[in-house]
């Protein structure tokens, strides 16, 4: 039996990676081993803009279905890969089309899509956002809009609604989700790591519920708390109200800090579908390639480009 080594495995990787021109992108909560050899690691607004912005003939989307979707709405003539097609989003999933159609006739509103939804969705959207743009947008909004319809992340809505007072923040639908905020990173588990860690600062995602909220040092998004940790300071003791993973990558920046998962059960079970050995077969097979229909996929970039245009992002 011929047994590969670890360093081998890594080296064919490297190999593949030079030979398909491929660039590696991996969301912040994906596992240790594949963050320390991705070209760049970050959050999903991030993770758009770069893979707009790659020089590459192959993006290797390491996150969730939808994050893939948006890197070949963004790169339409190139090959993009995502290893692992059954790693969805249970929060994608809490909105149709058809929903926001409806929504749209109902509230004559603007419409503020998450990007955690699918093409589709995105299609029938009028900007897509991000946890970290999420609110710098509607606050743009609000200066021409009395209402606009947020959706699917009930959480987020409730979060931009408490920020924004004078604007209407219609959810749509009224109890969608992300399962691991909404209850691992709930009250319970954000007092527990107060009493674990009394010295740490608790940041929490706005992905979480109010309560828990309303006892966290601060609210936002994945690289807004790693750039909080930056500025605030990177030798403090931080608990991160998210998903464990960016624990890991908060620790890489700022070895000298001490930071702790809100709780190590907040995990995302699809995040951690994604694995090294998926990543080398994808590369070496091309497969499998993401695939939108066009019509679907014209509107819906064009969704994505306003919500990027209107909080200044738009890729270079
Ligand atoms: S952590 Fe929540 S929102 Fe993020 S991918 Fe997992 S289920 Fe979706």
């Amino acid at each position: 039996m011929i047994v590969e080594t670890t360093k081998e495995f890594l080296d064919k990787l490297e190999q593949l990676r030079r030979r398909r021109r491929a660039v590696i992108l991996a969301h912040n909560y994906i596992i240790p081993e594949i963050q320390d050899i991705a070209d760049f690691v970050g959050d999903s607004l991030e993770l758009a803009i770069k893979a707009a912005e790659a020089e590459a003939d192959v993006i290797v989307l390491v996150g969730v279905n939808f994050m893939a979707e948006v890197a070949k709405l963004l790169n339409p003539d190139r090959i993009v890969l995502h290893p692992e097609p059954q790693a969805g989003c249970p929060l994608a999933s809490f909105v149709t089309p058809r929903m926001l159609r409806s929504a749209k006739q109902e509230y004559r509103a603007p419409v503020l899509l998450y990007v955690n939804s699918y093409a589709a969705t995105k299609a029938e959207a009028d900007y897509v956002v991000t946890s970290a743009s999420a609110l710098q947008a509607a606050k743009k909004l609000s200066r021409e809009y009395d209402r606009i319809i947020f959706s699917p992340d009930r959480n987020l809505a409730d979060w931009i609604q408490e920020q924004v007072p004078h604007l209407e923040v219609v959810p749509i639908p009224r109890h969608g989700h992300c399962p691991v905020h909404e209850f691992l990173v709930s009250k319970y588990y954000v007092m527990r790591a107060r009493e674990e860690h009394p010295n740490a600062k608790v940041l929490v995602h706005p992905e979480a519920p109010r309560d828990a909220r309303r006892i966290a040092d601060y609210v936002g998004s994945t690289s807004q708390m790693v750039r909080y940790i930056g500025k605030t300071d990177p030798r403090g003791e931080y608990v991160l109200g998210t998903e464990e993973g960016l624990a890991y990558r908060a620790k890489k920046l700022y070895p000298e800090a001490k930071v702790y998962p809100v709780t190590p059960r907040a995990v995302c079970i699809n995040m951690k579908k994604l694995t090294l050995d998926k990543l080398v077969w994808s590369l070496e097979t091309l497969k499998p390639q993401v695939r939108i229909p066009s019509e679907i996929a014209k509107k819906a970039r064009e969704a994505v480009e306003r919500g990027l245009e209107l909080v200044g992002k738009k890729p270079k």
